[in-house]
């Protein structure tokens, strides 16, 4: 370590590198409802090419690996099911992993568990065809909403259905509001209001810096040290239009884009989260109830009331 990384080190009051140089900090990037969460807007294609193609220009950018989370139904629009589905081979192309987010973005809490599955046997179909090129890896299923039992027996059941299939539950350990942000941001640029639209750039990335932070002073409560993060995110215009910019900010903070199997390779993921919940906490919280503990997520932090508003104005 040289003199101006220790200096960096210290004026920031956190480790930024390990031994070897390399930053310290580690962040797996998730995106769901692929391929695009249209929020509103009349026409999908035009806005899903944009968003996509500059989600993965800033991923590469950064050289950040990521898992993008599909939707199939999404692919059934009548004339365009060629258009999406190219829309879904530019993540292959770049190198990112397709998983499994049910077919039609499923309520686990509305469901019987035979519903549920078929929801996952048909929502990947056309992903794995996609990934075929690049096997083996790792095949992923998010659960919509992170909804994953509201019973004990559901949840098993789909655990245990999920594993008889090769598919991890990907957790989530950052989760930033995207979507409340991302409505009022579509409004705004449908209606040409650049002001809007500005300010809940920075806020939403104020607020995911912030999202972040609080993970990064939990997980040494639960697990003695900083744990490498999952961050989830949407495949939305917001992120279009902000994702270098977080991705700039969190390398400032000494993070370094891995892949979701190096993250999960971490003994901290390791846990198992046996709590049963009808809402979709973070795996923080899972864990740290499964672990006994009773650590306070008072300050986990809530969107600002404007952008709530915003939202709800829908
Ligand atoms: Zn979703």
């Amino acid at each position: 370590m040289n003199m101006k990384i220790l200096l960096v080190s210290f004026i920031s009051g956190m480790i930024l590198f390990d031994q070897s140089g390399k930053p310290a900090r580690k962040m797996a990037i998730t995106f769901d409802d692929l391929p695009y969460v249209s929020a509103g807007r009349p026409v999908y294609l035009p806005g899903a090419q944009r968003a996509t193609k500059a989600i993965l220009h800033a991923l590469r950018t950064h050289g950040a690996p990521a898992v993008g989370f599909v939707n199939e139904s999404k692919l059934q629009a009548r004339g365009e099911e060629k258009s999406r589905i190219a829309l879904l081979r530019q993540w292959v192309d770049a190198g990112m992993i397709l998983g499994n987010h049910t077919y039609s973005h499923s309520d686990f809490n509305t469901v019987t568990i035979e519903q549920f599955q078929e929801e996952i046997v048909k929502g990947g179909i056309i992903t794995r065809r996609l990934m075929e090129s690049n096997q083996p890896y790792q095949l992923y299923f998010r659960h919509p909403m992170t909804h994953t039992g509201d019973t004990q027996m559901k949840k098993e059941a789909i655990e245990h259905f999920l594993a008889a299939r090769g598919y991890k539950v990907t957790p989530h350990t950052i989760e930033n509001s995207d979507f409340i942000f991302n409505a009022g941001y579509v409004r705004a640029r449908m209606k040409r209001d650049e002001a809007t639209a500005s300010k809940l750039r920075e806020s939403y990335l104020d607020f995911t810096i912030a999202a972040t932070e609080f993970a990064e002073r939990v997980s040494p409560q639960i697990f003695g040290h900083e744990i490498p993060q999952t961050l989830m995110l949407h495949a939305n215009d917001l992120n279009a239009d902000c994702l270098n910019e977080l991705l700039d900010r969190l390398e400032r903070r000494g993070y370094r884009f891995v892949t979701l199997d190096e993250a999960m390779a971490n003994p901290a993921y390791q846990t198992k989260d046996s709590t049963v919940s009808r809402t979709g906490p973070t795996w923080l919280w899972r864990w740290m109830k499964s672990m006994g503990l009773n650590i306070s997520f008072r300050d986990d932090p809530e969107p600002p009331q404007w952008v709530l508003d915003l939202f709800n104005q829908r």
